[in-house]
């Protein structure tokens, strides 16, 4: 392959590729993922990461204030002609010292990537920016993806921002957070709501794309991957270019793990970083795949010899048994991740543990991060609750440099905050307690009081 950028399988041991402009997303020879590959020495590569400081002083131009574009050399897959950015990715690193107690680390050795700042309130965004793009350089006119949620509110906010494309989106029954459907519904696009979860929503949405010749864009799709490479870049910056020990994320269709493993790979390979962090991907233990796989199966990518069957065989046993998956944070409420190969290599790369916690554990962690200033939907909390247990195991230590990404805002699931602090025990079952979840530790009840102005007199004095 002469070309500079293409797509290219994951397997080492399969030579299938794609041209850069090819919709399938798929290895033409073994069926499987695809990355976007580049020849990096034929390519303008910064020196060094220091590069990209001057884009702070370029702020005016869109693809300079861009949080993904401004690393642009770093997924250069697109002419700037086709550059699509909604003023996603201005998210920074925050020191989280208020937290370290909560999960025992020594103060100024915890920090949040704040991914609810986007435009659309995710991290998808990151992504969205990427696949837009691509979409427009190939020229389609629709574009459709399934989603927990929080993929098909970018993919409106893209469409209807732009007007350049009409937005698809497929929805399990029942199982989407208000916040996320209302901003499908808000910003125009067509939901389709199948009866089924979100795996069979994924499965409905590559057949019908590929039968009417929509462009996809969930996470199967490479160029989403290279755009939420730029979260990486943006915690290295606000490190001041150095690398953490770990970074955590929760793990749902495993796109997000998948990418901050390319970005730190390619990285090294510049010679742009010297060593790679730690990764942990934490599941929910009520959609917990790659936890049972990686860490009770210790299944390894294996330089891409992975046990296939064995992955097969955990798959239909799921399905023979009728086993969905189930928790609040339904942004990671996912069982067969497409992305699965790809975070087993990701996880090799970079040394990586897998760990689940419960939904009282993410419940709480969420209160917490609420508590020290920041609000995140239940999933993004799995990653504080990880990082609680990794502690407690002794895995990570008090005084590594460890960086929590909290990958979605508060408000997209008011529902499950609301129930967590409700004072009304029907709405609390209802919500949480079929859930197992026992006891809203930090929950920060209303107070009730008769309309009288003495009795809130006293309500106030006795509480604050
Ligand atoms: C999509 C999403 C996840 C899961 O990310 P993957 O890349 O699918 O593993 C986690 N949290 C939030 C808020 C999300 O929207
Ligand atoms: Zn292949």
């Amino acid at each position: 392959m002469s070309e500079r950028i293409y797509q290219r399988c994951i397997q080492p041991d399969c030579a299938g590729t794609l041209a850069v402009d090819d919709t399938r997303f798929l290895c033409p020879r073994c069926g499987g993922l695809v990355d976007v590959a580049y020849e990096w020495s034929r390519l303008p590569v910064p020196p060094s990461l220091r590069f990209f400081e001057q884009r702070w002083a370029e702020r005016q131009d869109p693809l300079s204030c861009s949080g993904v574009w401004r690393f642009r050399e770093l997924l250069p897959f697109a002419e700037p002609r086709w550059i699509m950015t909604i003023g996603e990715g201005q998210t920074i690193l925050q020191q989280a010292d208020g937290l370290c107690g909560y999960v025992n680390m020594n103060r100024g050795r915890l920090y949040l990537q704040y991914e609810g700042l986007n435009p659309s309130g995710s991290f998808k965004d990151n992504g969205m920016t990427a696949a837009f793009t691509h979409a427009r350089m190939v020229g389609a006119r629709r574009a459709a993806c399934a989603s927990t949620g929080n993929t098909s509110a970018s993919l409106a906010v893209f469409c209807s921002a732009t007007g350049l494309m009409r937005a698809i989106i497929f929805i399990g029954s029942g199982k989407i957070a208000y916040g996320k459907l209302a901003q499908a519904l808000d910003h125009g696009a067509l939901t389709i709501q199948i009866a089924g979860d979100f795996d069979d929503a994924m499965q409905r949405v590559q057949q019908v794309s590929q039968q009417l010749g929509i462009y996809l864009v969930n996470s199967i799709n490479p160029f989403r991957l290279e755009g939420q490479k730029s979260i990486m870049y943006r915690v290295l910056e606000g490190l001041r270019w150095e690398v953490p020990d770990w970074v955590i994320v929760p793990g749902g269709n495993l796109g997000n793990v998948s990418a901050f493993g390319k970005a730190f790979f390619e990285l090294q390979q510049l010679g742009l970083i010297s060593r790679l962090p730690r990764l942990a991907v934490i599941n929910a233990a009520g959609a917990n795949t790659l936890y049972q796989l990686y860490e009770e199966q210790g299944i390894r990518w294996r330089a891409g010899a992975w046990p296939r069957q064995q992955v097969q065989e955990f798959f239909q046993q799921l399905q023979a048994q009728h086993r969905r998956a189930s928790t609040i944070a339904s942004a990671i409420e996912i069982n067969q991740p497409v992305n699965l190969p790809k975070a087993l290599r990701a996880l090799e790369w970079c040394d990586g543990v897998v760990r689940e916690v419960t939904d009282q554990e993410i419940l709480d962690a969420k209160a917490q991060v609420g508590v020290h200033g920041l609000g995140c939907e239940p999933a993004s909390a799995a990653s504080v609750a990880g990082l609680k247990r990794l502690r407690q195991e002794g895995v990570i230590s008090k005084d590594e440099r460890v960086v929590c990404v909290l990958t979605g805002h508060q408000l997209k699931d008011p529902t499950a905050t609301v129930a967590y602090h409700s004072t009304d025990p029907q709405m609390f079952e209802e919500v949480l307690g079929k859930r197992g979840v026992r006891r809203p530790t930090f929950a920060n009840r209303s107070v009730q009081v008769p309309n009288d102005l003495g009795e809130i007199i006293k309500a106030i004095e006795l509480y604050a």
